[in-house]
């Protein structure tokens, strides 16, 4: 009787072996297959946010300082993407979708294509008009080129310029003012500031129907526009005062325009300058060699544009 019953437990010994045995032959491919598809999943999502990170970067409007970083870019642990916040800061439901067609690996990207996408020259001339500013204007049309003008009152009023002014305006340059006298002791110590500079806009207004908000000090606006006050009055007037990042010292190299070139070659830093000009002959001729300089550094020229205002003033007030 002992036999029989030692089989039967051996057998049921045997059969538990056997389902064990099934059990984890059809369990571990089930958790293999699984486990290599997530890990596959995770690294493109990893891969295709990084390019979103880098692809993002031109559509980052100009001049807007932004504070704020996705998610996306939180989770992202490549030290590349991360080294400059500013990329790090669109939001992420603005940029197209194209998860399962982009295979591009992260760094193939062209550096000089990110170049071209990331600089910035706003090329600017002040105190016209004059009778080089359709000169200026041709060469800028030449290479296709916006470029941004502070024209002084005194000028606009001559009736000869007017049809340069006009002009001006009808090729995409954007025209702001730049006072009537253009003397410091009227302008700042007498506080003509604000009455010159709305004259001034007005007449540019009267002359080519635009209605420009943005001025440039005469000397900058520093020291002229220490005061508070006047900068509290500024901005109740809608005024933006635009100051620059490269003084060019145009005025000061007479006949000297390979030393003006290397003004702004030396002072160009970052990758966004807003350059220092004026109408005239040693501008001119410097001009073919500044549009080539900044075309081969990679810059986009671009034109101020008031929906995309961003404060640039040697006061660091933000409000103008
Ligand atoms: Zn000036």
């Amino acid at each position: 009787m002992r036999a029989p019953l030692l089989e039967s437990s051996k057998r049921r010994k045997k059969i538990r072996l056997r389902i064990a045995i099934i059990l984890l032959v059809t369990l571990i491919p089930t958790f293999l297959t699984g486990f290599i598809i997530g890990k596959s999943y995770a690294a493109n999502e990893k891969n295709f946010k990084n390019e979103l990170t880098d692809k993002v970067k031109p559509a980052i409007s100009q001049g807007k300082e932004q504070s704020g970083v996705n998610k996306a870019s939180l989770k992202i642990s490549d030290a590349k993407a991360n080294k400059d916040t500013k990329e790090n800061s669109t939001n992420e439901k603005d940029v197209p979708v194209n998860k399962g067609e982009d295979k591009t690996e992260v760094g193939t990207e062209p550096e000089k294509e990110k170049e071209d996408l990331g600089k910035v020259v706003y090329l600017t001339f002040d105190d016209g008009p004059s009778n080089l500013t359709d000169q200026f204007l041709d060469i800028l049309q030449a290479h296709d080129i916006k470029a941004t003008f502070f024209m002084q009152g005194t000028n606009l009023q001559k009736e000869h310029l007017q049809e340069s002014v006009i002009r001006t305006t009808r090729e995409g340059h954007y025209i702001g003012g730049h006072s009537m006298t253009h003397k410091f002791n009227t302008l700042y110590e007498d506080y003509q500031f604000i009455p010159e500079m709305t004259e001034t806009l007005q007449l540019i207004h009267d002359i080519t129907g635009t209605n420009p908000t943005l001025v440039r000090p005469p000397y900058g606006s520093a020291p002229g526009l220490n005061s508070e006050q006047i900068r509290n009055q500024i901005v109740d007037a809608g005024i933006k005062v635009w100051d620059w990042t490269i003084d060019s010292n145009d005025w000061k190299l007479k006949d000297n325009p390979t030393q003006i070139i290397e003004a702004i070659k030396n002072g160009t830093n970052s990758d966004r300058e807003v350059v220092l000009m004026h109408e005239k002959p040693q501008t001119l001729a410097a001009l073919p060699g500044i549009i080539q300089f900044y075309k081969e550094q990679g810059y986009k020229f671009v034109v101020y544009d008031e929906e995309n205002h961003f404060y640039l003033n040697f006061q660091n007030d933000i409000r103008m």
